[in-house]
């Protein structure tokens, strides 16, 4: 499916890919909204019709993965209700296995993730996975997010590699689609970012539903 021996670097995004999105999922879908219908004095129903348009606008912007800026709006301690529910925090199969098999390929593994500081703190110190990587990016650093082209290019800046030795793995649509209008050549995607959901159907770009397919490329 892809010809690994071809790429030197690995891009990898850490929700959705290496992380399984229902953390993210059930904290903005459930509960979030169940705080905010306890403070307002909401159902939870209110508070979801109310959230969820919010969300939307803000779906793809450096914002909507801003921590500070929902802390803001929304009046809630959101690294704090993030910790409450920090052991849903959860590896999808076979990640570990992958990236002790990346590590010893002695590839160069970088984590490029558009999550805030924070939420990545708390991530890394559930998972452990931080000493598999040779830099963890923060899309906030430089004040872009993955879905926008500028992205790529300081990415490229602060951390050279060469388009066409490069493997991004991603479950973001937009974030492959931007990826390979820079030039990336070899993207894959994750179609089941959620273990708790059905796998997301794609022609665009190649997909695994987990790491043993790439495993075998190595
Ligand atoms: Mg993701």
């Amino acid at each position: 499916m892809i010809n690994m021996t071809l790429c030197d670097t690995i891009l990898l995004d850490m929700d959705g890919t290496l992380l399984d999105l229902n953390f993210d999922n059930h904290f903005w879908l459930e509960f979030v909204p169940l705080r905010y219908a306890q403070k307002h004095g909401l159902s939870l129903e209110q508070a979801q019709q109310q959230l969820q348009p919010r969300f939307k606008a803000m779906e793809g912007k450096l914002e909507w993965y801003c921590l500070d800026y929902w802390t803001q709006v929304l009046q809630l301690d959101i690294v704090g209700l993030k910790t409450e529910i920090a052991g849903l925090i959860a590896l999808l199969p076979h990640v570990l296995e992958f990236l002790t098999a990346l590590k010893a390929s002695q590839r160069k593994v970088l984590l490029v993730t558009n999550a805030h500081r924070a939420s990545l703190q708390l991530k890394m110190e559930k998972t452990c996975l931080q000493p598999f990587f040779d830099a963890i990016v923060c899309a906030h650093d430089f004040g872009m997010a993955k879905e926008q082209h500028g992205f790529w290019q300081a990415l490229q800046t602060a951390h050279p590699f060469d388009k066409q030795r490069t493997l991004l793995v991603d479950d973001s649509l937009p974030v492959l689609k931007s990826a390979r209008q820079f030039g990336i050549t070899h993207c894959v995607m994750v179609s089941q970012p959620d273990s708790q959901k059905p796998i997301k159907e794609t022609s665009d770009y190649p997909a695994i539903v987990d790491f043993r397919q790439l495993i075998a490329c190595l």
